[in-house]
């Protein structure tokens, strides 16, 4: 018996999420110690210390099903915010509320829009519904073509449409103008879900607020994580502000105990570490320089980046060995470095690499050097 047939087709057609290759597994195989881990686009401070501290304060009621409500969580958001509590979700991961949005909207043959090279999870989430993803092609700079997408949307009677601002892998950047006319010109029943998981790395010049549009829009559901910024990458924390309406049918599809208390009492503090985020905010800047002009100095292009990672072209030497970059992400795990290679993004000559500490962009920009050396 072949479990694998009692799947449904459009189960069985899904290719798995590939992740960053953990520290331990590349120290399990190489018997190294001291390996640079930047490719999952991870916080390179860890978490604020305010949320550790709150970690430990709930370890004391770990005994009790978490807040299904998230009343604490919801409370900070909502004052932050200025939006009503009924118009919060709470999500393991920000992940999760992406798959609520497909689950709770997208039967069977329904239509979702995405950008080619767009953040990975929005296909997987269509797909694992049972509907179909519209795959738009990009800008010649690797962005998201919001006119051919809306354009898509109206052809096929398309019911919801991802977009990821920053996008990842590409780093690539909507100004507020061009996402302000999207949502004026795509009609209302289409569900516009904006993932903004690297909002907070925005520079002051390009900010925009998203969530005063939400009362334009009752169409909009503004995604934002934990994971990058704060830092909470491991505990999945995310939410999702959007109308009543909406919140309460991605509500109805969520597990009842989607967050657990300490992932809900570390994001109540990290909420209030606003110097822990700016300090984030200023590595990051200083980190994407560093990277950015040791690129330029091993002369290798990169898509410029709004987000903590940014993707650089490695050029194909030996066209018989296979792609170059592949071949340089295997060169840099023997050297110590983990980064991600995107073939899965349909950019199979692109490495992506999150910034890090300062010596760890250091680490990085010297093995790739010397991987660099030692192929001409
Ligand atoms: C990292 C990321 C997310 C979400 O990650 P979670 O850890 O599930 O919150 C969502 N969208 C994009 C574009 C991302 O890069």
């Amino acid at each position: 018996m072949n479990f694998c047939e009692l799947a449904p087709s459009y189960v069985r057609a899904i290719a798995p999420y590939q992740p960053g290759k953990p520290i331990a597994e590349l120290e399990r195989e190489l018997g190294i110690t001291g390996i640079v881990k930047l490719a999952s686009n991870e916080n390179p401070l860890g978490a604020s210390p305010l949320a550790v501290a709150a970690m430990h304060a709930a370890i004391g009621d770990i005994g009790r099903y978490p807040d299904g409500s998230g009343f604490d969580l919801k409370k900070a958001l909502s004052e932050r915010y200025g939006i009503e509590r009924a118009g919060i979700v709470l999500g393991n991961g920000s992940n999760d509320l992406l798959e609520l949005a497909a689950r709770a909207f997208l039967a069977s043959g329904d239509r979702a829009v995405y950008s080619r090279h767009a953040f990975a999870v929005y296909a997987l989430a269509v797909q694992a519904a049972g509907a179909l993803g519209i795959s738009v092609p990009a800008t010649a700079g690797y962005g998201h073509d919001l006119a051919a997408m809306r354009q898509a949307a109206m052809q096929h009677e398309v019911k919801m449409v991802f977009i990821a601002n920053p996008n990842n892998p590409t780093g690539t950047f909507l100004d507020s103008g061009k996402l302000h006319d999207f949502l004026r010109t795509v009609p209302s029943r289409i569900l516009v879900v904006l993932d903004e998981a690297y909002n907070e790395y925005l520079p002051g010049n390009v900010r925009y607020d998203s969530v005063a549009w939400l009362r334009d829009f009752p169409n909009l559901i503004v995604s934002r994580t934990f994971s990058k910024a704060y830092g909470l990458a491991g505990l999945r924390v995310g939410y999702a502000l959007a109308s009543e309406q909406v919140a309460d049918m991605l509500n109805r599809v969520r597990q009842p105990f989607n967050v657990n208390s300490i992932a809900q009492a570390a994001a109540v503090a990290a909420l209030q570490d606003e110097d822990f985020v700016r300090r984030t905010c200023e590595l990051n800047y200083e980190g994407m320089e560093q990277i950015a002009q040791g690129l330029s100095r091993l002369g290798l292009e990169y898509i410029p980046s709004y987000g903590n990672f940014v993707s650089c072209r490695i050029p194909n030497t030996d066209l018989n060995e296979g792609s170059g970059a592949a071949r340089m992400y295997r060169r840099l795990l023997e050297l110590g470095v983990i980064v991600r290679p995107i073939a899965n993004y349909e950019m199979p000559d692109y490495l992506r690499v999150s910034i890090g500490l300062q010596s760890e962009n250091e680490k990085f920009l010297s093995a790739l050097e010397q991987a660099l050396g030692e192929t001409v």
